[in-house]
Formats: C-alpha cells, sequence, structure tokens
C-alpha cells in the first residue's frame, strides 16, 4: 500500500496512520513527527523551522521534499508507505509525483479524512502527547486516566506549541489556501478516496480500511 493521508490538522491523520502501520506492516512518515524531532534535537533545520512551525506557517518545500526522499528510500518503505502531513501543496504533490515515478514506487490512493471545522478546532486544542512514548490523547475526547500522565507508559503529557489557539487559526486557514486544493489534484488522478472523520477512532479506522480495500 502506498499511501498518502490527506485531511486538516486535527482530522486524525496521525492516529489512524499509527494504526495502518500495525495492520498493513508499513511505516507512517509524518513530515510534522521529523520537523518536530528535528526541532527537538535542536539540529540547524530544527533551529530553522522552528518558528515558522510555531506561526503555524509551512516550512520552505526544499525542506521537506528533502526530509521525505531521503525517508523513502530506505529499505522499510519498499513494501509501501504512508505519508502523513505531506505533501502541503500543489508544488510539493507534483515534486513528489515525479520523485516516486524514479524511484519506482507510485501512490496507489490518496485517502482524505473529511472533518467539520468545528470538530476540529477542539481537537486541537485538546490534543495532548506522551514526551515518553507519543501516544495520544485529547482531554475532551479521550483523557488519560490520570491528568497530564500516560496511561501507557506513566510518560509526562504535553500541548504541542502550535496547538495554542492563537496558531490553530492560522493553520487552517493555511491548510483551506494551500493543502485542499489537494483533493482536486488526485482526484483528477483517480486516486482519491475520501471518508467522514467523525464517530469513535475504531469507527473512523474500519471505514478507513473498507475505503482502502475499495469494500
Ligand atoms: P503537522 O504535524 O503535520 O500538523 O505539521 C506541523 C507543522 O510542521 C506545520 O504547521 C508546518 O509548519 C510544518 N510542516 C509539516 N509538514 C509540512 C510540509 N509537508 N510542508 C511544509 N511544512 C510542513
Amino acid at each position: 500500500m502506498r499511501l498518502v493521508l490527506l485531511g486538516a490538522p486535527g482530522a486524525g491523520k496521525g492516529t489512524q496512520a499509527k494504526m495502518l502501520i500495525e495492520k498493513y506492516g508499513i511505516p507512517q512518515i509524518s513530515t510534522g513527527d521529523i520537523l518536530r524531532k528535528a526541532v527537538a534535537d535542536g539540529t540547524p533545520l530544527g533551529k530553522a523551522a522552528k518558528a515558522v512551525m510555531d506561526r503555524g506557517e509551512l516550512v520552505p518545500d526544499k525542506v521537506v521534499l528533502d526530509l521525505v526522499e531521503e525517508r523513502l528510500k530506505q529499505d522499510d518503505c519498499k513494501k509501501g508507505y504512508i505519508l502523513d502531513g505531506f505533501p502541503r501543496n500543489t508544488a510539493q504533490a507534483e515534486t513528489l509525483d515525479k520523485m516516486l515515478q524514479g524511484l519506482g514506487m507510485p501512490l496507489d490512493s490518496a485517502l482524505s479524512v473529511d472533518v467539520p471545522k468545528d470538530d476540529l478546532l477542539k481537537r486541537l486544542t485538546g490534543r495532548r502527547t506522551c514526551k515518553n512514548c507519543q501516544q495520544m490523547y485529547n482531554i475532551y475526547f479521550s483523557p488519560p486516566k490520570k491528568d497530564n500522565v500516560c496511561d501507557k507508559c506513566g510518560g509526562e503529557l504535553f500541548q504541542r506549541d502550535d496547538d495554542k489557539e492563537e496558531t490553530i487559526k492560522k493553520r487552517l486557514d493555511v491548510y483551506e489556501a494551500q493543502t485542499a486544493p489537494l483533493m482536486d489534484y488526485y482526484g483528477k488522478k483517480g486516486i482519491l478516496k475520501s471518508i467522514q472523520g467523525v464517530g469513535t477512532i475504531d469507527e473512523i479506522f474500519n471505514k478507513v480500511c473498507a475505503a482502502l480495500e475499495g469494500k
């Protein structure tokens, strides 16, 4: 399976990607996760990206394209991959197509997870992540048993800097203007599938699998 996950920030792409990894045994490539790791490690790339990310804007195309190309060349991607949060605009999508053609591993699906805007806001402001194992929670919908403590590993939970209210609005605007047009892009290629990303996580996952398996 060679898949792009599309959807607004907060649509649940990361959560669904993690479940797809388990089911299909293919890696998730999340440009947001790669960038956040670079920020946490204090690399030159991380230092350059942090301010842009905190403003809710997109980091330059060349930066993410290089990161993705390097990752796709690793052996574990030979059996398939899930691109999450990439591409984010038409220029990235076009370059990705050429890159994948060159690597002999073209996309077979683009899956859009559609969620109403009001739900997105609550999902983003309520989102918390474990510092240790990256397990995700939502203080409104799926809170941890104990405040700020991961149920799985006991790690401390944190809120992403860009999940603060002022940045969220900007991220949603950037999504509408730059990323939403990708639905059309993949629709025209005949590989777009869409599901409504509402309901429980397991219900959404069932819809995701049914769409991908053509049921
Ligand atoms: P995400 O976790 O996918 O919501 O990404 C968090 C932030 O990382 C975004 O708001 C951007 O600043 C940056 N980012 C992630 N993926 C990309 C991408 N494909 N192109 C440009 N910037 C990105």
